[in-house]
C-alpha cells in the first residue's frame, strides 16, 4: 500500500528559558529534544502503535502529525505532499478533515453543555462540510452508528454526563469520524476505561479500519495493548524511535533491550519467556533537556558496554520490515540467553 504519511527526521526542539547556545554542542544548552529525528510511515488503512514511557516524546508526535505542535526540523509529508510548514486554520481546512485525534480522556474533551448532536456536529460545521440540516443529521446519525452508539436518534439530545465512560469515548470516536478523516491519531484511547470495556473500544477502532480502510497511530504505554490492535509497533525512548517492526516480531522477537524491559513488565507476555528475559530497567527516563552521549539507554541498559557511551547506534536492520537501534541488535537473542544463564 502506498503510504498516507510519513515523517522524516521530525524533530521538534525547544528552548528552556535561560538555555544559552553551546558552541561544543552545536546548539542551545537548555534545548529540550522532545522528539529528536524520527522515520515512521503509515501505510493506507494501517494501524501502527507508538508505544513509550510518559517523557518518550510520543504525545509530542501526535500533536505534530495533527498539526497542534510545530516540528523544528525534518519534514511530514501527507500523501505525498509536504505537510511541514503549512500553518494558519484556512490552508489547513482540507488536512484537518483528513487527519484526526481522539484524546485519553473523554470526559475532559466533551463540552459539559453541549448535548451529542452538537458535539459531534461541530467538526462538520466548523469544517464546513455539510450544505444543510437533513444531512447534519444523516451524517451524525452515521458517525454514531460506527462507534456503536445504536440507536443513534437516543443520543442526539442527550449530554456527556448522562453517559457512561465507555459510551463518552464512543461520542470522542463519533466526533473524529464524522468527518469522514483517512487517518486518526489516537493517544491513549482506552487507559481510562475500564478493561471490560476497552476491548470493545479496540474493536470499533478495528472495525473502521476493516470498513472505511482508515489508518490508525494508536499512541499507547502498553505493549501488549499495541499487540492486540496494530499491524506494526514503533517503540519510542527519550525522542527516538529505538525498534520498529510487525507487532510480532516487536512482542516476541525484541531485538532491543528497552523493547525487552517493557515486555517484562507484562507478564501475560513474559510468562514462559521469563528466564530469558533481562534484569528490570535501572532507575528512571531521564529529562529530554539531558539526553546522555552515545546511547541514549545506556544508563539504563543491563548490557551497555564502552561503545555504547560514545557512539550513537544507527537503526540497524533484523529482518524484513524490522530494525533496532542498538549495537547488540543481531546478537540480542544470544546475549540475552547468556545474561539468563549466569544470573
Ligand atoms: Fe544497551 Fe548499548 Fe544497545 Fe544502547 S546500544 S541499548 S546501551 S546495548
Amino acid at each position: 500500500t502506498a503510504d498516507i504519511l510519513r515523517l522524516e527526521n521530525l524533530q521538534v526542539h525547544f528552548l528552556i528559558q535561560g538555555g544559552l547556545f553551546d558552541r561544543a554542542l552545536g546548539r542551545p544548552a537548555g534545548a529540550v529534544r522532545a522528539v529528536d529525528g524520527i522515520d515512521l510511515k503509515i501505510g493506507r488503512g494501517e494501524i501502527v502503535a507508538l508505544v513509550g514511557e510518559s517523557g518518550s516524546g510520543k504525545t509530542t508526535v501526535g500533536r505534530v502529525i495533527t498539526k497542534l505542535a510545530h516540528p523544528t526540523g525534518g519534514r511530514m509529508l501527507f500523501e505525498g505532499r509536504d505537510m511541514t510548514s503549512i500553518q494558519g486554520a484556512a490552508a489547513l481546512l482540507p488536512y484537518r478533515h483528513r487527519v484526526q485525534m481522539i484524546f485519553q480522556d473523554a470526559y475532559q474533551a466533551l463540552n459539559p453543555r453541549h448535548t451529542i448532536f452538537d458535539i459531534v456536529a461541530e467538526p462538520l460545521r466548523s469544517l464546513r462540510l455539510v450544505d444543510n440540516a437533513t444531512e447534519l443529521a444523516e451524517r451524525v446519525s452515521e458517525a454514531l452508528a460506527s462507534a456503536g452508539l445504536n440507536p443513534p436518534g437516543d443520543f442526539f439530545s442527550r449530554f456527556p454526563h448522562e453517559l457512561s465512560g465507555g459510551q463518552r469515548q464512543r461520542v470522542v470516536i463519533a466526533g473524529a469520524l464524522a468527518v469522514k478523516p483517512q487517518l486518526i491519531v489516537a493517544d491513549e484511547p482506552v487507559s481510562m476505561l475500564d478493561v471490560s470495556i476497552r476491548a470493545q473500544i479496540l474493536q470499533v477502532l478495528v472495525d473502521l479500519r476493516a470498513k472505511h480502510n482508515l489508518a490508525l497511530l494508536f499512541i499507547t504505554h502498553d505493549l501488549p495493548l499495541a499487540w492486540l490492535i496494530a499491524d506494526r509497533i514503533a517503540v519510542m525512548y527519550l525522542g527516538k524511535l529505538v525498534e520498529i517492526g510487525t507487532a510480532d516480531e516487536i512482542t516476541f522477537n525484541p531485538r532491543h533491550p528497552y523493547t525487552v524491559a517493557l515486555r517484562s513488565a507484562t507478564p501475560q507476555i513474559g510468562a514462559n519467556a521469563r528466564r530469558a528475559e533481562l534484569p528490570a530497567l535501572l532507575g528512571e527516563v531521564p529529562s529530554a533537556a539531558r539526553v546522555p552521549k552515545g546511547c541514549r539507554f545506556h544508563p539504563r541498559c543491563p548490557l551497555a558496554f564502552d561503545r555504547c557511551k560514545a557512539e550513537e547506534p544507527p537503526a540497524i536492520e533484523v529482518g524484513p520490515q524490522h530494525r533496532s537501534a542498538c549495537w547488540l541488535a543481531r546478537d540480542l537473542p544470544v546475549v540475552r540467553k547468556c545474561v539468563a544463564s549466569v544470573e
